[in-house]
C-alpha cells in the first residue's frame, strides 16, 4: 500500500497511542498501581473515552452530511452528491453514536441519577459490551435485546444494525468514507478463499461467548457454583477478546487491514446475526442489473471483504445475480452501490 509521509507518521503514533489508550482504559491498576484514580475532572475514564469517541464519530459523519458528496467514490473530485440511502444512514450513525452511546448513559442517567455530576464513583471500565452476547444470559432485558429484538431486525432489515447503529460499527463507517480510510478499506481488507475460510475464527468466538453465557447463567440459577470458573473465563475474555482482538486488531490495526476485521472475524454477535438471518431467511438482498460492465470498483469498496462483482458479471458480462444472508456477511452500508459508476446494484 502507496502511503505518503503525513499518513506514516500518524500511523506511528496512532498505534502506540490506541495500545497505551487501551491498555490503560482496560487494566488501569496493571499499567498505574493498585487502586490508583484514574478519574479526570471528577469523571470516569469510560465518561472520557465516550466523549472522544462520540467526537471523532459525529464530527466525520457531520462533515459527510454537510458536504453532501458520494463518500464512497475513489474519484479525486467528487461531483456526484450523496445518495439519499447513505444521508438516511450517517443521520442514523450520527443519532444512535450522541444519544444513545453517549448522552443516555453518560449524560442523562447520571443527572437523574441525583449524584454530583463532577464526582462520579471510583470504578474501572465495564468490560460486558452486548456484542459479546454473554450479557444476554445475565439479564431479561438484555436477553430479549439480543435474541428478540436483534433477530427480528436481522429478518427486517440485515444486518444493517451494524452499519446504521452498533457503536463499534460507527467508528468503522465514518473511518471508513475518510480520504486515508477509504484506501484502508480498499487496499487493506482481507479478500479471496483464505481470508473466507478465516471466517471459523468468529464461530468460534461465538462459540466461546455462548459457553460463558451459560456458566454465567447456571451459576446465577444457583443451578452449579461456578465462581471460580467465571473469574478464569471473564480473564480470558477480557485479554484475548476485549483487548487483543477487539481493540488492538480491531482498531490499532485499521491502516493496515481496514475497518471491519473485529465484525469480520471478532464480533459473537455478528455470527449469530448471520445465522438467525439465514434461519429467518432474511429477505435483505443486493441486486444487481443489467448495467454492469465487470470493473470491479464495488468489491474493492467493501470493508467486509464480499466478492460483489462476482454476482454481477462473469467475464464483464452482466449476470444479474444477487446476494444476502444466505451467502455472504453483508452488513447493508452501501458502499458498493454508491461506488458503482454505472448504477449497477441495488438493495432489493
Ligand atoms: S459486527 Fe458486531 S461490533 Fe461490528 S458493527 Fe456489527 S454488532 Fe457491532
Ligand atoms: S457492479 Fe458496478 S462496480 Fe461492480 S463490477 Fe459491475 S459495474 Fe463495476
Ligand atoms: S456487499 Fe455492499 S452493502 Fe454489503 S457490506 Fe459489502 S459494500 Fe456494504
Amino acid at each position: 500500500m502507496k502511503r505518503s509521509r503525513s499518513e506514516w507518521v500518524f500511523i506511528f503514533m496512532f498505534i502506540p497511542s490506541i495500545i497505551a489508550f487501551y491498555a490503560i482504559y482496560k487494566y488501569p491498576e496493571a499499567i498505574l498501581g493498585q487502586g490508583v484514580d484514574t478519574r479526570i475532572l471528577g469523571k470516569s475514564l469510560s465518561f472520557w473515552y465516550a466523549l472522544l469517541y462520540t467526537a471523532i464519530v459525529c464530527s466525520i459523519a457531520a462533515k459527510v452530511l454537510v458536504q453532501n458528496k458520494n463518500s464512497y467514490s475513489f474519484k479525486k473530485n467528487i461531483t456526484q452528491p450523496l445518495s439519499s440511502y447513505q444521508k438516511k444512514k450517517f443521520t442514523s450513525i450520527f443519532i444512535a453514536q450522541l444519544v444513545g452511546f453517549f448522552l443516555v448513559p453518560y449524560v442523562l442517567l447520571p443527572l437523574v441519577g441525583g449524584k454530583s455530576f463532577w464526582h462520579d464513583d471510583l470504578s474501572y471500565a465495564t468490560k460486558s459490551a452486548h456484542v459479546y452476547l454473554y450479557p444476554g444470559f445475565k439479564s431479561w432485558g438484555m436477553a430479549v435485546y439480543l435474541f428478540v429484538v436483534i433477530p427480528l431486525g436481522v429478518w427486517f432489515f440485515g444486518k444493517r444494525y451494524c452499519s446504521w447503529i452498533c457503536s463499534c460499527g460507527n467508528l468503522a463507517e465514518t473511518v471508513g468514507v475518510t480520504v486515508w480510510g477509504k484506501k484502508w478499506v480498499k487496499e487493506g481488507t482481507p479478500r479471496g478463499e483464505m481470508a473466507n475460510r478465516n471466517h471459523i475464527v468468529q464461530l468460534t468466538v461465538m462459540t466461546f461467548a455462548i459457553t460463558f453465557g451459560l456458566v454465567l447463567f447456571f451459576d446465577s440459577m444457583k443451578i452449579v457454583a461456578m465462581e471460580g470458573i467465571i473469574l478464569k473465563i471473564q480473564a480470558i475474555q477480557d485479554f484475548f477478546i476485549d483487548f487483543m482482538f477487539g481493540s488492538v486488531a480491531g482498531v490499532a490495526a485499521y491502516p493496515f487491514w481496514g475497518t471491519r476485521i473485529w465484525c469480520r472475524y471478532g464480533c459473537p454477535l455478528a455470527k449469530f446475526m448471520e445465522l438467525s438471518g439465514k434461519i429467518s431467511k432474511s429477505n435483505f438482498q443486493v441486486s444487481a442489473n443489467e448495467k454492469c460492465t465487470g470493473i470491479g470498483l464495488c468489491t474493492q469498496a467493501c470493508p467486509m471483504g464480499i466478492d460483489v462483482a462476482s454476482y454481477a458479471h462473469l467475464n464483464k458480462k452482466p449476470t444479474m445475480g444477487s446476494f444476502g444472508l444466505q451467502n455472504t456477511i453483508c452488513i447493508g452500508c452501501g458502499g458498493c452501490i454508491d461506488v458503482c459508476p454505472t448504477q449497477a446494484l441495488s438493495f432489493k
